[in-house]
């Protein structure tokens, strides 16, 4: 007798995740000859590979033992005292037992929204947005609303009606140089945004992986450093922008309920982040001198900004407009009504040259018009023969 039984299924949650037709397009982008200005990657270039392989080298020779052993779920104590050091440094006095070490600051994210939210629960978000941070929250269940804003960023007004009436249970955004858009958010803003939280029941996730890639002008205060929203803001940063993605390091600091319900969390995620890598990055912080080397990327990265929007009005459509972004990797732009980014990379693609269309970062209705940039992968001359293949990428 043959029984006949169900296939096993995945969970409801992830069931609708299919491969979208702008993933499709950008798996091309990975063969050698295309000039991408697509992925938010790091110029591997500029990595300091030496002074980090120094530093693996001595944590290595010098404490094998119990570099190489588990260790705490909080993280290396050494590498929470130096990431403290430079939020005080920056105006914000930090402990290190404020601090969680994460695998890279998108497992912060996945460990905040793990932590807070019950699936139902409204999450607001600015529209564009990271695109994994959208993928994370849903994946908890959170219906992710977008919060209306103006070239600018956030409009504190709107926040304001919209955090209230929808009774949201957590904010989300990236103050500076956000990805996609490039922009940052002014002291005033942050300081009625923080108002508006105060008033609300609301947390603060301010994720800030591209804040020391500053070109220009000074260090505006974090949201979470501001004295009303203390508790109830959770600040995310990273090690991938400063030093290496490949490390995957980051980390989280918390108000003490929320920190200890990550450190739960990922208990049950992965332990503790690689005790050797944040061995060595702790090492290479107290070795090198990690300020020297962001001068030199953040030199670089400006040539290469500026190499990207001195060209730009020679091969957008008459009519497009984009962003001029202070620091960080991304340049934002809108072609003007009627063309279509989807149809453009397809184009460019065929022209050995890529973007990514904005249409997937919006969490409300999607602009088709739009599309990111991304300025770091490449030297000036790449990037100006880049320019020159996105010309023809453009027709209506
Ligand atoms: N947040 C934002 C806004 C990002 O753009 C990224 C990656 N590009 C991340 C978080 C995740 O970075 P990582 O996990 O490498 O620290």
């Amino acid at each position: 007798m043959v029984i006949q039984v169900d296939s096993p299924t995945l969970a409801s949650r992830v069931a609708d995740v299919a491969s979208s037709p702008v993933r499709d397009i950008l798996a091309l982008t990975e063969k050698p000859d295309i000039i991408s200005f697509a992925g938010g990657l790091p110029a591997p270039e500029l990595f300091d590979a030496v002074g980090i392989e120094k530093a693996y080298c001595c944590v290595l020779s010098e404490s094998a033992r119990r570099v190489l052993q588990y260790s705490t779920t909080e993280g290396d104590p050494q590498l929470r005292e130096a990431v403290a050091e430079r939020l005080g440094r920056r105006g914000f006095p930090t402990r290190p037992s404020d601090l969680l070490i994460t695998t890279g600051s998108q497992q912060a994210l996945s460990l905040v929204a793990n932590s807070v939210l019950d699936p139902g629960d409204t999450v607001l978000v600015e529209d564009p947005t990271y695109l994994a941070a959208l993928q994370c929250f849903r994946s908890v269940g959170a219906r992710v609303l977008p919060v209306p804003c103006d070239a600018e960023g956030v409009d504190p007004d709107a926040l304001d009606e919209l955090i209230t009436r929808t009774r949201s249970k957590l904010l989300y955004l990236i103050p500076n140089f956000q990805n996609p858009t490039g922009r940052t958010l002014s002291l005033g803003r942050r300081e009625a945004i923080a108002q508006v939280i105060a008033r609300s029941s609301a947390w603060l996730v301010e994720d800030d992986p591209y804040g020391e890639l500053r070109f220009e002008g000074s260090h505006i205060p974090w949201i979470s450093s501001l004295a009303p929203v203390a508790d109830r803001a959770v600040l995310l940063g990273s090690f991938s922008k400063i030093m290496a993605p490949g490390l995957r390091l980051g980390w989280l600091r918390a108000p003490e309920p929320v920190r200890r319900a990550c450190v739960v969390a990922k208990q049950a995620a992965d332990l503790h982040t690689s005790t050797l890598d944040q061995a060595a990055a702790a090492r290479y912080l107290k070795d090198a001198d990690l300020d020297a080397h962001l001068d030199r990327t953040r030199g670089a990265y400006r040539r290469r900004r500026d190499a990207l929007l001195d060209g730009l009005p020679q091969v957008l459509p008459t009519g497009s407009t984009w962003s001029n972004p202070l620091g960080g990797m991304f340049i934002w732009v809108r072609l003007p009504d009627g063309y279509d980014a989807t149809t453009a990379l397809r184009n460019a693609v065929a022209n050995r040259v890529a973007f990514v269309p904005g249409a997937p970062f919006f969490a409300g209705t999607p602009d088709q018009a739009t599309l990111r940039l991304s300025f770091t992968l490449h030297a000036v001359e790449e990037i100006t023969t880049g320019l020159g293949r996105l010309g023809a990428a453009f027709t209506r």
